[in-house]
C-alpha cells in the first residue's frame, strides 16, 4: 500500500497518539498500571452522581434515543448553543449569540479545523505559521499541521520560587509577531505545566494580537467558568479577535467529545463549514447531557463547589508527597496554579526525560516525557529533557506509589553522574 504525503503525515506514531495509546492500555489493565500519563479527569463521585441523574432522566423522557437518532447541524446543538451563549452573557456581560459558538467532536478536533484555517500555504506562495508564546504547551497541537514548519514558540522566562517550586512567563523580549504568523495560541491553564498566564501577559497578548490583525486563540479546556481548574484568580478575556475554545471533557465528560469554539461569526460559520464537509455534525450526546447544566448554570456553581476544591486538594497533597520522597535541590516542581497535571523539573539529570519515562513504564508507572511540550522550538535547549509530566488526579493511593516509584529511579539516575 503506498499512502499519501497526507496519509504518511497522519499515520506517523505521534507523542498524542502514544499517550491516548499508554492511556488505553493502563485503564486495560487496571491496578497493574500507575497511570500518571494521559489527560484522563478524575472520577469525581459527585459529579458521576450528577452526570448519572441527568442520563437517567434523559432516558425516561425519551430524549437520550431522539438525539441519538437525528443529526444535529454541523454547528452543533441550537439548544445547547443558544444556552450556552445565555449563560456566559449573563456571568461575563459578553454579546454572544448562538452564531458565535459552534461545537466540535472534542475541543483537539477543533485544533486541527483553527490551526489549518489560519496557518498554512496562503495563496502567492506565502506561508504562515501558529506562534506559541510560552512554551512549554499541549502535547495534542504537535501533529496536527498539514504542512511543514508550522509552528515556532518562544522558550519561557525561569522565575525560581521559594518552596522548591518555579514559574515560568512569557519572555515578551524575545516574542516577535513577524509577518508569517496566522494564529497566537495559548492555553490557559497550561497542559502540561499548570501555569496560568498572569492577567497582565493576557492583556499585552490580546494588545500584540490585535495590532497584528493576528487572531488569539485562548484554549480554555481547564479554565473558568467551567471546569474552573485554575487556582488563581484571573479575568477570562473575549473579544472579537479572540477563538475561545472550551470542552466538556475535563468536567468529567470525555467520552463525549464536546468541545466548544466561541470566535466571531466568520470563524464559526468557517467552523461549521469545516464541520459539515469533515463530520457532518458534532455528536448530539454531549450537548443533551449537559443542556440542563447550563440552562440552571449548574455546570458554574459545580464547577467552582465541587470540581475546583477537588483537584486543588489533590494537586497540594501530591506536591506534599513528591517534595517528601525526592529531597534533592535539583528537583522542582512548577506551581501549581490549575489543570490536573504537575510538571517535575530535574535539573542536569544525566539521564534523558524519554530515559526515564521508559525506566517507569518498565516499573509500571506512566508519566509522559516532557521534550513533547516544545512544538516549535527549534533550538538545542536541555531544559526540555529534564522535565516530565504526572497527571495528579487519579486515585490517592495510586498515584502514591507512583511517586514512591518515580523517587526511587530519579534517585538511581541522579546516582549515575
Ligand atoms: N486542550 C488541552 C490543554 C488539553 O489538555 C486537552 C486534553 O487533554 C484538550 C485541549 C483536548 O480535549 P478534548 O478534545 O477532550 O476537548
Amino acid at each position: 500500500m503506498e499512502f499519501s504525503l497526507f496519509g504518511q503525515r497522519f499515520t506517523k506514531f505521534s507523542g498524542i497518539t502514544q499517550l491516548m495509546h499508554d492511556l488505553n492500555e493502563g485503564i486495560r489493565s487496571g491496578d497493574d498500571v500507575i497511570m500518571l500519563g494521559g489527560g484522563n479527569p478524575a472520577q469525581i463521585p459527585e459529579m458521576l452522581a450528577r452526570f448519572s441523574s441527568e442520563a437517567q432522566q434523559l432516558l425516561s423522557s425519551g430524549d437520550l434515543v431522539t438525539a441519538m437518532s437525528n443529526y444535529d447541524g454541523p454547528r452543533g446543538n441550537n439548544r445547547f448553543t443558544t444556552a450556552l451563549a445565555t449563560l456566559l452573557n449573563k456571568t461575563y456581560d459578553w454579546e454572544l449569540t448562538d452564531k458565535n459558538i459552534a461545537l466540535t467532536n472534542g475541543s483537539q478536533n477543533a485544533f486541527f479545523y483553527l490551526f489549518n484555517l489560519f496557518a498554512g500555504d496562503f495563496a502567492g506562495n506565502k506561508k504562515k505559521k501558529v506562534l506559541f508564546p510560552l512554551a512549554p504547551e499541549y502535547i495534542g497541537y504537535t501533529d496536527t499541521a498539514l504542512s511543514d514548519d508550522f509552528f515556532e514558540t518562544v522558550k519561557p522566562k525561569i522565575e525560581l520560587l521559594d518552596d522548591g517550586l518555579f514559574k515560568y512567563h512569557v519572555d515578551f523580549d524575545n516574542l516577535h509577531i513577524t509577518d508569517d504568523i496566522g494564529l497566537i495560541c495559548v492555553s490557559r491553564p497550561t497542559n502540561p505545566t499548570g501555569n496560568v498566564l498572569t492577567d497582565e501577559e493576557m492583556q499585552r497578548l490580546d494588545t500584540l494580537a490585535r495590532q497584528h490583525n493576528i487572531p488569539l486563540l485562548i484554549d480554555n479546556a481547564y479554565g473558568t467558568p467551567f471546569p474552573n481548574i485554575i487556582f488563581e484568580p484571573v479575568e477570562p478575556i473575549y473579544n472579537d479577535n479572540t477563538i475561545l475554545c472550551m470542552s466538556l471533557s475535563k468536567l468529567g465528560l470525555p467520552g463525549t467529545r464536546c468541545g466548544i469554539v466561541i470566535g466571531n461569526e466568520e470563524v464559526i460559520s468557517a467552523i461549521s463549514n469545516l464541520s459539515g464537509i469533515i463530520n457532518l455534525a458534532p455528536g448530539s450526546l454531549g450537548p443533551m447531557l449537559a443542556q440542563n447544566l447550563v440552562e440552571s448554570g449548574d455546570i458554574i456553581s459545580l464547577s467552582e463547589d465541587v470540581i475546583k476544591p477537588y483537584y486543588y486538594a489533590k494537586a497540594q497533597q501530591a506536591v506534599t508527597w513528591l517534595q517528601d520522597s525526592i529531597t534533592d535541590a535539583r528537583f522542582r516542581i512548577h506551581k501549581p496554579e490549575g489543570a490536573i497535571f504537575l510538571w517535575l523539573w530535574f535539573k542536569d539529570l544525566p539521564i534523558s526525560s524519554q530515559e526515564l519515562y521508559e525506566r517507569l513504564k518498565t516499573r509500571g508507572v506512566l508519566i509522559v516525557s516532557g521534550h513533547h511540550f516544545f512544538p516549535g522550538l527549534d533550538e538545542e535547549w536541555r531544559h526540555t529533557d529534564e522535565c516530565i509530566r504526572m497527571n495528579y488526579s487519579q486515585p490517592d493511593d495510586a498515584v502514591q506509589r507512583g511517586i514512591k516509584i518515580i523517587a526511587e529511579e530519579v534517585q538511581k539516575a541522579y546516582a549515575e553522574m
